[in-house]
């Protein structure tokens, strides 16, 4: 069976090229330019230096090395830009999980830095497909930014699930840069699917950690490493948690599993920053870790976030201590903490 994945070079795409191979497929995988990194965090004290060491040609090396890539792994080169890039990387496809999106938050220009490449690469993808019907259905990974960001209020006792969808108006207003570009590429996404009848499930992780496969740094790993690399204070922040791998792996059953539809939130766990660094001190005794949060205001809440549609594509979730300990060796590993 052949398959495409877009933005394989990614971070989640990575383990998705992986776990797709490990299962027999042969993958058409897109990169934009292998020597390009997307991601900058100036934030981090020592990142753009790692960084740049890291932002060289070897950028797909960790694909072409996978298990079965000699045989089953073809690359090949389009930008979400491009009209038309992608038509004949989804060609004799049976699906179509498309990843791609920038996803960092440090803007100057939000329309094209974030929404354009993320509504209309989206579309630009979508119009590929339509004109092939070998192609079954077409996975796109949207974000728990495209569910949560309604104006609700967000507490203990409140359940998001999948029939929740992010304002744009509420993300323009707040300047949520990168939560409107996923709430309109998915919205943008639902309604040209349904013109064209193409069948769509979405996959709505929050942030993602767990282990890296690809050299360069991303953006929700970096969220862990923020706090590990000397940083005073964490952020007064929640968000919900789930590890790479289940990430990966709710991409395939999602396609796999002919009655699965709509959208999926995946989450492990929701938590505050207080708790990332709690975990991490049980963890690693001897990190310096920072004690206290960003501002006096009271911790932001936690909340839930429904496991019952993703329960049904087989998910059982790692949990959130692992996933930060696979995240903390990972970037270990891959020379991102050097103590
Ligand atoms: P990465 O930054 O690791 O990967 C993003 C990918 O998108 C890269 O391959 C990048 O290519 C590609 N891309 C960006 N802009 C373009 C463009 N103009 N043309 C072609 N390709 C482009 O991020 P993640 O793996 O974390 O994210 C992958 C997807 O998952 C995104 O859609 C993101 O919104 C979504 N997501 C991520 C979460 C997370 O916590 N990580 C949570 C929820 C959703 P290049 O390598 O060339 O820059």
């Amino acid at each position: 069976k052949v398959v495409c994945v877009t933005g394989a070079s990614g971070y989640i795409a990575s383990w998705l090229v992986k776990l797709l191979l490990q299962r027999g497929y042969t993958v058409k995988a897109s990169v934009r330019d292998p020597k390009k990194s997307s991601v900058q965090l100036p934030q981090i004290q020592g990142a753009n230096k790692v960084l740049k060491k890291r932002d060289d040609p070897k950028k797909t090396e960790h694909l072409r090395t996978l298990d079965g890539a000699q045989e089953r792994l073809h690359l090949f080169k389009a930008d979400l830009l491009e009209e038309g890039s992608f038509d004949s990387g989804v060609e004799g496809c049976e699906c179509v999980f498309h990843t791609a999106s920038p996803f960092y938050h440090d803007v100057k220009d939000p329309q094209a830095e974030l929404l354009d490449p993320a509504v209309k690469g989206t579309l630009n993808v979508l119009n590929s497909c339509a004109k092939h019907p070998s192609i079954k259905r077409v996975v796109l990974t949207s974000s728990i930014a495209a569910v949560a960001y309604n104006g609700k209020p967000r507490t203990p006792d409140v359940v998001v699930d999948e029939t929740w969808f992010s304002d744009p108006d509420i993300c323009k207003e707040s300047k949520l840069w990168y939560v409107l570009s996923k709430t309109l590429a998915e919205e943008a996404a639902w309604k040209f699917a349904k013109e064209k009848n193409i069948d769509m499930v979405t996959i709505n992780p929050a942030m993602v950690i767990g282990p890296l496969l690809q050299p360069t740094l991303n953006t929700s790993a970096a969220a862990v490493l923020s706090v590990i690399k000397g940083a005073q204070t964490f952020p007064n922040a929640t968000f919900g948690w789930v590890n790479v791998k289940d990430v990966a792996n709710a991409h395939i059953q999602a396609f796999e599993i002919p009655t699965a539809n709509g959208r999926y939130c995946l989450v492990e766990r929701v938590a505050h920053y207080s708790e990332i660094v709690k975990i991490l001190h049980e963890l690693y005794p001897d990190f310096k870790l920072p004690e206290k949060s960003a501002d006096d205001k009271p911790y932001v809440p936690a909340y839930q976030v429904s496991k019952e549609k993703a329960k049904s594509l087989g998910i059982d979730f790692i949990p959130l201590d692992v996933s930060i300990k696979e995240t903390v060796e990972s970037l270990k590993e891959k020379g991102f903490i050097s103590f």
